[in-house]
């Protein structure tokens, strides 16, 4: 399913040559159904690289100025119920008027991302001409003319930040594709030989001399799930340095550049060891680098006391790593293959949780039981208003909350969504990103 974008405005601004424009010389009107959306076009387009299904409200023509707020409401009411993304047009040369002062403020209630466009800038005094829309309190607006095709680069890139990204949809196009997995650790914490266990057969070599070099192909496998996996190369799997100082640093280095290529990282921990600050640098990575992270606690066959083990894993990650709350810990021994097979299908399901959209509707039912839970604080005396909430973008979960002043939402009240969202949705050890848009 393609993102929906609505153009919306009062009639006139520019919307149907604004459609034609991101549509294309060749409009393929889709639907054109009678009745109540009679005017309604809707068109597959290409935005930002991106296929998209952009709905243009137009039709209101016959309106009289008194009913008008009223019509546009009713007709766009429909289509911004049904979108991801709305832009709104104004006519920058005639400047802001009754109408789109009250659409501006109806809009900005609606549980939909919206950006501003203002048409017809074309010209030298284009520029300046747009600046009055600032004043509608939708943010930037973004300066184009659709007759002439200017401003449309920027118009793309602002679309583009609301759109789920490529991997994502590809993932959704080919559910067959291989999910990219990194195995990272510290040298010896028994990645090769948890390696040699997921892939069944002996085909690394392994053994306790760090200094040992190791060469390997690119290994893509299905798992015990039915899935297809592929593992991103870590040099500290690959290659091991001559010198153990070199090592460390070199599988430092590998593991970030590992961090970027892949979807889920399983971080092996040597149970004997335990957590220690290498390995919190490295979850913290994967956590900076936006991805699912699943630990193995090795080595759990050579553990002689289980249970406080455990206790001072959690008590590390508890105060070391709330930014991966709930991280899910698989203990298990790569060598005897004990408690292995539980560790693919919780890979699955952080991949899953990463992957994992949630509805605005549903986003926005939580969303306000938080509010009422707690108010928003006061800053400076001005009580931060939000509004709603909208998960534009997954892998990882990606919320974005709009609100009068709210990117000056306190550190803490944010801590208190995210968890809270985390919490509401399963979203365990997954990282979780919030982005505050101030609507004024
Ligand atoms: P709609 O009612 O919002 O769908 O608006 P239209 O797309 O039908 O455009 C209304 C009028 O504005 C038409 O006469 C267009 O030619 C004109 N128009 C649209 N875009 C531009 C633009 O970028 N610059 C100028 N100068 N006129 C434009
Ligand atoms: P890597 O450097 O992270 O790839 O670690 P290796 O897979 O080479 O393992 C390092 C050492 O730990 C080897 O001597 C392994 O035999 C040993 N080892 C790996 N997994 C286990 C395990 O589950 N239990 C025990 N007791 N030893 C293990």
């Amino acid at each position: 399913m393609s993102p929906t974008i609505a153009i919306i405005g009062r009639p006139n601004v520019g919307k149907s040559s604004l459609f034609n424009r991101l549509v294309g010389r060749r409009i393929a009107i889709v639907d054109d159904t009678p009745g109540v959306t009679r005017d309604r076009k809707e068109a597959e387009a290409r935005i930002a690289g991106r296929n998209v299904r952009l709905l243009d409200t137009a039709g209101l023509e016959e309106a009289t100025p008194e009913t008008i707020a009223g019509r546009m409401r009713a007709s766009s009411e429909a289509a911004v119920r049904e979108s991801d993304l709305v832009l709104f047009v104004i006519d920058a040369r005639s400047g802001l008027t009754p109408a789109d002062r009250a659409f501006a403020d109806w809009l900005r209630r609606q549980p939909v991302p919206v950006v501003l466009v203002a048409n017809k800038t074309e010209g030298r005094l284009g520029g300046y001409a747009a600046m009055e829309a600032y004043e509608l309190g939708l943010g930037d607006p973004i300066a184009v003319s659709a007759e002439h095709g200017d401003g449309m680069g920027e118009l793309h890139d602002a679309v583009r930040e609301y759109l789920p990204d490529e991997d994502e949809e590809k993932s959704r196009d080919r559910a067959d594709r291989p999910l990219r997995l990194a195995i990272i650790g510290r040298p010896n914490a028994g990645k090769s030989t948890l390696l040699n266990r997921l892939l069944g057969e002996e085909r690394m070599i392994t053994g306790p001399e760090p200094g040992l070099t190791r060469d390997s192909v690119a290994v893509e496998w299905t798992d015990a799930t039915g899935g297809k996996v592929r593992l991103v190369d870590t040099a500290g799997l690959r290659k091991k340095a001559r010198i153990e100082q070199a090592l460390e640093k070199m599988s430092a280095a590998a593991s970030i550049a590992a961090l970027k290529e892949c979807e889920v990282a399983i971080l092996v921990v040597d149970a004997l060891l335990g957590m220690e600050e290498q390995e919190l640098r490295l979850a913290r990575l994967a956590e900076r680098e936006g991805r699912a992270v699943v630990i193995a606690l090795n080595k759990w066959d050579a553990v002689e006391d289980r249970e406080a083990t455990r206790r001072r894993l959690e008590d590390t990650l508890m105060t070391s790593l709330t930014q991966l709350r709930g991280i899910p810990v698989v203990p298990l021994s790569a060598q005897t293959g004990r408690g292995a097979d539980r560790l693919m299908p919780a890979v699955r399901e952080a991949y899953a949780l990463w992957n994992r959209r949630i509805g605005t509707g549903e986003l926005n039912r939580w969303f306000e039981t938080m509010l009422a839970r707690h108010p928003t604080p006061l800053v400076e005396g001005r009580r931060i208003k939000l509004r709603y909430a909208t998960m534009p973008k997954a892998r990882p979960p990606t919320i974005v909350v709009f609100g009068t002043r709210a990117e000056t939402l306190p550190e803490d009240y944010r801590r208190y969504l995210v968890n809270g969202f985390r919490e509401a949705f399963g979203m365990s050890g997954v990282p979780i990103r919030l982005q505050l848009r101030g609507t004024s």
